[in-house]
């Protein structure tokens, strides 16, 4: 099952994901947190996304594009994949349409996660996230039994250097002028589904796995 997950930043697809891969078992490919890594690695990819994640820009399509032909092409995505935040622009889209066609695959699902974008900055402010297995948390709507440290594994939890008021900002609008194009590029393929994100997280889960059940 090969599937990518929309959304506006803070939409819920870090924590949605969470939930497929555990239902599912494929793998979370997650262009955001690559590039994390490679930064907190000093890799040269690291160095060329930097600038472009602490400004809230998008990294350039040539540099996302080929981490994520190099990853879909491990033998762990042979049985399927999660894409989380990629693609984000269509030319992304067109790219990822060849990588697929070179494997001889294609798409079962483009899950949107639609919020309204006033609601974001208000979870984007509050994120935390786990420094020692990725899980995601809210101060406000989502938080651990015990502030500042992970349910499930015990770490420590921190904010992400990109989640400030005003990187928020430029993120949001970046975001929301790519969507557009992106969403009818996967509607004219008959691909889109379109969730609720503004509802429970368990809620959004259920609704999600509704539409994978139907390919499996
Ligand atoms: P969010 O969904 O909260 O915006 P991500 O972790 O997906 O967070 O992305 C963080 C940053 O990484 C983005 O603001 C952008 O700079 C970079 N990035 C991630 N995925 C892509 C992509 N597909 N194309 C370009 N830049 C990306
Ligand atoms: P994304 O990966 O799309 O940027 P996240 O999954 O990281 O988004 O979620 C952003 C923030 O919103 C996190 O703090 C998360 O705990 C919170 N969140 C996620 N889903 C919901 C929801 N359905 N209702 C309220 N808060 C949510
Ligand atoms: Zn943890």
């Amino acid at each position: 099952m090969n599937v990518i997950l929309m959304g506006l930043p803070g939409a819920g697809k870090g924590t949605q994901a969470e939930r497929i891969v555990e239902q599912f078992h494929i793998p979370h490919i997650s262009t955001g947190d690559m590039f994390r890594q490679a930064i907190r690695e000093s890799t040269p990819l690291g160095l060329k996304a930097k600038s472009f994640m602490d400004q809230g820009l998008l990294v350039p399509d040539e540099v996302v594009v080929g981490i994520v032909h190099e990853r879909l092409g491990n033998a762990d995505c042979s049985n399927g994949f999660l894409l989380d935040g990629f693609p984000r622009t269509v030319a992304q889209a067109e790219a990822l349409d060849q990588t697929m066609q070179e494997l001889g695959r294609s798409l079962d699902h483009v899950i949107s996660i639609d919020v309204a974008k006033e609601k974001l900055i208000a979870r984007l402010s509050g994120r935390r996230i786990c420094k020692q297995c990725g899980a995601t948390y809210h101060t406000e709507f989502n938080p651990p039994a015990t502030e500042g440290v992970c349910d499930k594994c015990g770490g420590a939890l921190y904010q992400r250097d990109d989640d400030n008021e005003d990187t928020v900002a430029t993120r949001l609008d970046v975001n929301v002028k790519q969507q557009e194009p992106l969403l009818a590029y996967y509607g004219q393929q008959g691909l889109l589904r379109e969730v609720n994100g503004d509802q429970e997280i368990e809620q959004v889960f259920h609704d999600i796995a509704n539409y994978l059940q139907q390919s499996r």
